[in-house]
């Protein structure tokens, strides 16, 4: 998605609304497809002078799989976010390079397409749990729990336990 930023350039200042949407996009996680769709972008874009200070809300719908019982389950994302552009062809000192590094445009117009796809990917959970209170599957025969008990003895033993016995056996001889 682009936001037109002619206007606005031409003083400091100036400030301008803008919303709109990015397309889907897939993304291969070891294999696995995560699907990104609805992707809404509202906010505000701000002449700070030396650069545009982009800041707004992106919402958007993952569909992702479940690490526990591993069925597909969309995600609703809301991410607040807070950019600042600095158009390439101007200069950029060095004492202005502390904190981190500004993104660039070119010409009038601001993609936030590659900004918008990374802040959605860096908000992914690490481990993605379909509700809450997954129970997962079982670890004997696969069965996915949440839909029915199987009746395995699922007396795995803990390896944190197994450790624990261990010392105890061997502080016994
Ligand atoms: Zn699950
Ligand atoms: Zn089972």
């Amino acid at each position: 998605m682009k936001i037109d930023v002619s206007e606005i350039r031409k003083a400091k200042g100036r400030s301008e609304d803008f919303a709109g949407s990015e397309p889907d996009f897939l993304l291969d996680q070891q294999g696995i497809p995560i699907s990104f769709h609805h992707i809404v972008v509202s906010g505000h874009a701000l002449n700070t002078g030396k650069s545009v200070l982009v800041q707004g809300k992106i919402s958007a719908k993952v569909d992702l799989q479940c690490s526990l019982c591993l069925r597909q389950f969309t995600l609703t994302v809301d991410l607040p976010f807070e950019e600042t552009y600095r158009r390439t062809k101007d200069n950029v000192s060095q004492d202005e390079q502390e904190g981190h590094e500004p993104r660039v445009y070119q010409g009038d117009e601001i993609d936030l397409g590659e900004m918008i796809r990374e802040e959605l990917i860096l908000s992914l959970p690490m481990k993605p749990v379909c509700q809450p209170d997954c129970r997962g599957l079982c670890p004997v025969c696969g069965q996915d729990l949440n839909v029915a008990d199987c009746g395995c003895s699922r007396q795995i033993p803990d390896p944190r336990w197994a450790v624990l016995q261990k010392l105890l056996n061997d502080s016994d001889e």
